[in-house]
């Protein structure tokens, strides 16, 4: 423990001066070579004293700007005076995941971007001191396991067991109904299992949520495609009260040119869960290993397609080149997940777009025909549509293909569910509020809802969600609905 005075009787000015702590990560050249998380846990001192950076602002912005509400400078304050523990409490009162959202949200456009310090100096490490609290937490005492109501008869259908889908069942389970979670995957988790890779996220930490959850009593039903193997009129008629539907956005989009059918050539999901994953959680027609090669080419400029070439080279490719039709100052992704790559020895091509994929003799992919592209006028998104060069094409060698352009909704639920309307994308047309559906007794959160976005926006849609299936029970028990 540090040996100076209490940190509480230091003024703003003081807390100003004390410098940002350094996050201990694992060595670029080492963390390759494993599959371990990157950021290496904090000691006690250093994760009081950047705590005591927090100089406890009235109006909270952190607060406002995180989409659950972490009360922010109360778990600081905390965690400032020695009280792990109490932190943890405090940011486990809003966040089901805490240990999940410190790592995974992009701090920098929420708490961190909104944090008053971060005005002259690099803001508070929230997200590295609530992952390191909820660590603490579970390390000493478990998952804590919260209160069940008595039970109520009513049974609630999850579709999915992402962030949305473990929220709604664990808010649903401490109310006292009876919930069961559908799973298409062999295992609990959905993108906290199969989107995101074990160097980001140790799995452990999802598997003791599960557990937690199934102490609770829900149940999990796994194998199991809605829209598929049962529909979810069978979950109705097999006595469900209402249905959640939180299967997120999964289908990996192509790119419409010629070679993607060649060997050699994945889409992200099939990439990362193979690479990832032991071939006994995944199904079984993707649990042979894959070996990239020496060279591996990724499209695309989001967090996804970053987990694409970091997986390829602990994989063991020698050369990892991303492709990105803009320019760094359009990506969309985290500005850490590239500083991370490039600490790796990821290579970016920008303003590059493939426009064939080439083969070999045996129909396996040897390279990447692109061209090179320039910005011209916004797009829909606001951002500079790219534009080609003309006569600029050029190769480049490849083993190994991954397309990692976004994704889109499989629509198996929206044909099987009569009543249950969609965007022409595939998106479901929800309340924002309630998350309710156009079909009364079906709600919907997280991707689905609204596109690909980020865990603590899926936990918000399932907290919100829940609060509103709750209410529907109760008037559905009143004989209101
Ligand atoms: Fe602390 Fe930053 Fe939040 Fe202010 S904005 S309360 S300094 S974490």
């Amino acid at each position: 423990m540090m040996e100076q005075a209490p940190l509480s009787t230091l003024d703003r000015k003081q807390r100003l001066q004390i410098p940002p702590q350094t996050i201990p990560k694992q060595d670029p050249q080492e963390r390759i070579t494993n599959w371990d998380e990157v950021c290496l846990e904090l000691d006690l001192d250093t994760a009081r004293l950047e705590a005591t950076r927090c100089i406890q602002c009235p109006a909270a912005p952190c607060t406002k700007a995180c989409p659950i509400h972490n009360d922010i400078p109360a778990a600081l304050a905390r965690l400032e005076m020695g009280d792990v523990m109490g932190a943890a409490v405090k940011f486990r009162e809003t966040s089901h995941m805490p240990e999940m959202c410190g790592r995974l949200c992009p701090q920098e456009v929420l708490c961190e971007g909104a944090c008053v310090v971060g005005k002259k100096a690099l803001p508070v490490a929230i997200g590295r001191l609530e992952a390191f609290v909820a660590d603490q937490q579970r390390k000493h005492q478990g998952w804590p396991l919260p209160q069940a109501a008595p039970p109520t008869r009513r049974k609630v259908a999850v579709v999915g067991s992402g962030p949305a889908g473990l929220v709604v069942a664990e808010e649903m389970a401490k109310r006292g109904h009876a919930v069961t979670v559908y799973e298409a995957w062999p295992l609990p988790g959905g993108i906290l299992r199969y989107g995101i890779p074990r160097f980001k996220m140790d799995k452990a930490m999802l598997d003791e949520k599960i557990e937690m959850l199934r102490k609770l009593g829900v149940q999990f039903v796994t194998n199991t495609l809605i829209g598929w193997d049962i529909t979810v009129d069978d979950l109705f008629e097999a006595g469900s009260d209402a249905v959640f539907l939180g299967y997120g956005v999964s289908q990996g989009m192509k790119m419409g040119i010629p070679g993607e059918d060649l060997k050699g050539v994945f889409t992200a999901t099939e990439f990362l869960v193979r690479g990832n994953l032991p071939p006994e959680h995944l199904p079984l027609q993707w649990r042979a290993p894959i070996h990239p090669g020496r060279r591996a080419v990724v499209v695309g400029g989001g967090d996804t397609s970053m987990d694409c070439v970091r997986t390829a080279l602990r994989l063991g490719a020698r050369k990892v080149v991303c492709v990105y039709r803009r320019t760094e100052a359009e990506m969309l992704g985290r500005v850490e997940e590239r500083r991370h790559s490039r600490e790796e020895g990821i290579e970016f091509m920008f303003l590059t777009t493939p426009i064939r994929l080439l083969g070999d003799e045996s129909g396996h992919v040897k390279a990447v025909r692109c061209v090179r592209m320039e910005l011209g006028q916004p797009d829909e998104s606001g951002r500079p549509r790219p534009v080609p060069v003309l006569g600029s094409e050029f190769e480049i060698a490849a083993d190994t293909v991954v397309i990692a352009i976004g994704y889109r909704p499989d629509r198996l639920v929206i044909h099987t569910t009569p009543g249950l309307e969609a965007e022409k994308s595939g998106i479901l047309v929800v309340d924002p509020e309630t998350g309710r559906t156009t079909r009364p007794g079906i709600f919907a959160g997280g991707d689905i809802a609204h596109g690909a976005e980020w865990v603590v926006t899926a936990l918000a849609d399932g907290k919100r969600a829940a609060a509103a299936i709750d209410e529907y029970l109760r008037r559905k028990e009143l004989g209101e609905t």
